[in-house]
């Protein structure tokens, strides 16, 4: 079964914490660890054509939406990514509270402008649907406001879609306790201090308000074109291994193809390489 089968969710399932250090898929991190391994050259290969793709005329491209609780490894997963994807075709985005200029524009604003050019993969760690999780836990804009935003999301993307923009949701599934480990252990660690926002502690006193939140969003704007991934975050082995097989998964099935040069005379340019 492929990770995309076994992750994906299923509109109408309760997300619950039990699933949260499950490893569906993979025994345990040393076969996970072996997995990632042998899926390095054919993800840098599949990569690579579509890069070339782009360059020559394909609007195809890949936008990776890394969503989950604070210290739910959304930059662990991009690390993990980067080792599947040559940097030159890979931007990552990170999307933190507005700025002033964002927030005098709609929402999908900054969104927009952090695309990825034609056969490069983007990243975001967070993401529009951000604007339907703080901002609802927090009612950061009316209840109107937000509440009408499901359905923009589904339209901007399927919009996206038909124009040949691949999206993978990917909603990194931490538990309360593990979140708690995670957090102690970075005020144990003075190289983890720099990540450390007491904030972090007021968005977790309104953990039950989130995961409703997640749950609107997974059922909402689970769509054909563009479903959600529910990936068990409280084992980072498993989270790379489903990032990479999900990633892995995404590109062979747009199995991208080196551009054909019908424009290039390659034997006058033989010829004439030989004679210089
Ligand atoms: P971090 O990912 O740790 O850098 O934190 C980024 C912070 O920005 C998180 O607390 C997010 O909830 C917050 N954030 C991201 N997008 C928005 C948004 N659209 N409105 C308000 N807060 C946001
Ligand atoms: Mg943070």
């Amino acid at each position: 079964m492929s990770a995309r089968d076994l992750l994906r969710f299923v509109p109408g399932t309760p997300v619950t914490e039990a699933g949260c250090d499950a490893h569906p898929g993979v025994s345990d991190k040393r076969a996970a660890a072996a997995d990632v391994e042998a899926l390095v050259e054919p993800s840098r290969d599949l990569q690579e054509r579509l890069f070339a793709e782009g360059k020559h005329g394909s609007p195809r491209r890949v936008v990776v939406v890394l969503q989950g609780m604070d210290t739910s490894g959304k930059g662990g997963a991009s690390e993990s990514i980067g080792r599947l994807v040559a940097p030159a075709g890979l931007r990552v985005t990170s999307f933190g509270k507005p700025t002033d200029e964002e927030r005098a524009h709609d929402f999908l604003w900054r969104i927009e402008r952090a695309l990825p050019a034609p056969g490069n993969v983007a990243v975001f760690d967070r993401s529009h649907y951000e604007d339907v999780l703080v901002v609802r836990v927090h009612d950061l804009v009316p209840r109107d406001e937000w509440e009408s935003r499901y359905d923009r999301i589904n339209a901007w993307e399927a919009e996206l879609a038909a124009q040949g923009t691949t999206l993978l949701k990917v909603f990194l599934h931490l538990s309360y306790d593990e979140q708690r480990e995670r957090l102690l252990a970075r005020l144990d660690d003075p190289a983890k201090h720099w990540k450390v926002n007491p904030a972090d502690l007021t968005e977790r006193g309104h953990w039950a308000e989130y995961r409703e939140a997640y749950q609107a969003a997974l059922e909402r704007c689970s769509t054909d074109v563009a479903p959600w991934y529910v990936v068990p975050a409280d084992r980072k082995w498993y989270r790379d291994w489903a990032v990479a097989h999900l990633l892995h998964e995404t590109l062979s099935e747009l199995d991208p193809q080196w551009p054909a040069r019908p424009d290039l005379d390659l034997a006058g340019m033989r010829d004439a390489l030989r004679e210089g």
